[in-house]
C-alpha cells in the first residue's frame, strides 16, 4: 500500500513509521520545513522511546520518506491519513478544525484515482461529512471515500500501543474503503487485534467517549483521594480495593495532580461543547472538566501548606514538568498551573525535567532550570514531584536532605512510601494519604 501521512507530529510520525514497519510505502508530510529537514537528516523532532530506531530502519529500507510537497505525495497514494492537530479553539473550547479542513482542501487538489482519505486526528462528530463535502466541492471529479480511524496511542508508549492496540476502530460510509483499511492494518488484523467497523459518526464519537471516560476515571479517584485525606483513609488502598474488581479495572486509578496533556483537556471540552450543541449535555464530563481545572492550583496550595503556609522568598524545586513521563510534551501539563500558583505566592521555583525542558522554557518563564534533581533541590525549602519519571523514583533521600534548606517532600504522584521518607527525617505530603 502507498500511504501518505499529513502531519508528522506525535501521532503522524509514529503511525507513519509503524505503517512502514508493517511493509507499506509511507510518505510523511508536514508543512514545517524544519521538521521535514530534521527527519531527512535522521533527527527525530519529538522524544518518543524507540521511535528513532523504527524511523531509521524504515528510511534506510526505502519504505519511509519525508516531504513538504503534499501534492506529489498524495497523487499516487492509496490511503491519505490526516493527522494534523485539533487544539481547543480560542474562546469557546470547540475543537479547532482549521488544520483538518485546510489539509482536506490541499488533498482535494492533489488526488488522482480512487483514494481513501482517513481522518486520524481526533475530530467531533460530523467532521468526516464536512471533509467529504470540502473535497467534493474543491474537486468534483475526485474519486474518494472518507473514513474515520481515530488513534488511541499514548505518548511515551506510542510504538507499543500502535503495534499492539486493544482495538482498531474504522468508521466508514463507502464499502470500497473496507478492503483498503483491512489491508492497511493487515499485520495487526492477522495478529487478532480487533478491527471494529462502524459508521463514520460512531467512530468519531468512540474516540471522545474513550478519552472522556478515562478522564472521568482519573477525576473520580482524585476526588476519592481528597476524601481520604479528610477521613483518614489511604487512596492507594482504595484504588487497589476497587481496581481488583474486574468491572472497574485497575488502570487509570492513580490519584495525582489532575490530568493534563495534549488530549484529555481539549477532548473532554470538545465533547462537552458538541453535546451542548446537540442539546444532549454530558453533565458528568462537564463536572469532570470543572473538578480537574480547579485541582491543579489546589496542588500548588498543597505545596504551600506543606512548607507552613507562607512561601514568599522560599525556594521550591519542581521535579518533572511534562504531563507524564517518557515524553517531552508540555501541552496542558499540570506542572504549569502548579508552578504558576507557587510563583503567585512569591516562591522562587527551580525546575528539572529529563526531556521536557526545551518545550517548558517558553511556557514557564521566571523559573530557573537545573541540570538534575539534586541541583534543583540545592537550598530548596521543598521538593515537589509533579511527574513520575523513573529517575525520581529512587532519589538518595539522605543526600537530598543534606542539600536542602528544609526537608519537605511533596509527592504528587505517590511514588514514595510515607514511612520510608519520614524515616529519613523528611516532612512528607502525598495525595490521598492521611499522614
Ligand atoms: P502535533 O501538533 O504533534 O502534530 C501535528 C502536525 O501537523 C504538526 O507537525 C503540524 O506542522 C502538521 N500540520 C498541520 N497542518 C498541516 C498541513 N496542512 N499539512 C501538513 N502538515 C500539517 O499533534 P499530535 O499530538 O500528533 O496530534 C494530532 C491529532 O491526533 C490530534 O487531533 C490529536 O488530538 C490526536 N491524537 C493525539 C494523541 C497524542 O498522544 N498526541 C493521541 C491520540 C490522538
Amino acid at each position: 500500500m502507498r500511504i501518505v501521512m499529513i502531519g508528522s507530529g506525535y501521532v503522524g510520525l509514529v503511525s507513519g513509521a509503524c505503517f512502514a514497519d508493517f511493509g507499506h510505502d509511507v510518505i510523511c508530510v508536514d508543512k514545517m520545513p524544519e521538521k521535514i529537514e530534521a527527519l531527512k537528516n535522521g533527527q527525530i523532532p519529538i522524544f518518543e522511546p524507540g521511535l528513532d530506531m523504527i524511523v531509521a530502519n524504515n528510511a534506510k529500507a526505502g519504505r519511509l520518506s519525508f516531504t513538504t510537497d503534499l501534492k506529489s505525495a498524495v497523487a499516487d497514494a492509496d490511503a491519505v491519513f490526516i493527522a494534523v492537530g485539533t487544539p481547543s479553539r480560542r474562546g469557546d473550547g470547540h475543537a479547532d478544525l482549521a488544520y483538518v479542513y485546510a489539509a482536506a482542501r490541499e488533498i482535494a487538489a492533489a488526488v488522482t484515482g480512487f483514494t481513501v482519505i482517513v481522518t486520524k486526528s481526533t475530530v467531533p462528530v460530523g467532521t468526516g461529512d464536512e471533509v467529504e463535502r470540502i473535497i467534493r466541492e474543491e474537486n468534483p471529479s475526485a474519486d474518494i471515500a472518507v473514513v474515520s480511524n481515530p488513534e488511541f496511542l499514548r505518548e511515551g508508549a506510542a510504538i507499543d500501543d500502535f503495534k499492539r492496540p486493544d482495538r482498531i476502530v474504522v468508521g466508514l460510509s463507502d464499502e470500497r474503503a473496507r478492503p483498503v483499511m483491512t489491508e492497511v492494518y493487515r499485520p495487526l488484523y492477522l495478529n487478532q487485534s480487533p478491527l471494529l467497523f462502524t459508521t463514520r459518526r460512531t467512530s468519531e464519537l468512540i474516540k471522545y467517549a474513550a478519552n472522556a471516560f478515562l478522564a472521568m476515571k482519573i477525576t473520580f479517584i482524585n476526588e476519592m483521594a481528597d476524601l481520604c485525606e479528610k477521613v483518614g483513609a489511604d487512596v492507594q488502598d482504595v484504588s487497589r480495593g476497587i481496581g481488583l474488581d474486574g468491572r472497574i479495572g485497575a488502570k487509570f486509578l492513580h490519584a495525582g495532580p489532575g490530568y493534563g496533556g495534549s488530549c484529555f483537556p481539549k477532548d473532554t471540552l470538545a465533547l462537552a461543547k458538541t453535546a451542548q450543541d446537540f442539546d444532549s449535555p454530558v453533565r458528568l464530563i462537564e463536572t469532570t472538566i470543572a473538578v480537574n481545572d480547579t485541582r491543579k492550583r489546589a496542588m500548588g496550595r498543597k505545596v504551600i501548606a506543606a512548607v507552613g503556609g507562607d512561601i514568599r522568598g522560599k525556594k521550591i524545586a519542581v521535579l518533572g514538568l511534562t504531563f507524564k513521563p517518557n515524553t517531552d510534551d508540555m501541552r496542558d501539563s499540570p506542572a504549569i498551573a502548579v508552578v504558576q500558583t507557587l510563583q503567585d505566592a512569591g516562591a522562587k521555583v527551580t525546575g528539572y525535567d529529563p526531556e521536557g525542558m526545551v518545550n517548558a522554557r517558553p511556557l514557564m518563564e521566571g523559573i530557573e532550570y537545573a541540570t538534575g534533581p539534586y541541583e534543583a533541590a540545592q537550598d530548596a525549602d521543598a521538593v515537589v514531584i509533579v511527574t513520575e519519571w523513573n529517575q525520581f523514583r529512587a532519589l538518595d533521600l539522605d543526600r537530598l536532605k543534606s542539600i536542602m534548606a528544609s526537608p519537605v517532600l511533596v509527592d504528587l504522584r505517590n511514588i514514595y512510601r510515607p514511612d520510608e521518607v519520614t524515616a529519613h527525617g523528611f516532612t512528607y505530603a502525598g495525595i490521598g494519604r492521611s499522614s
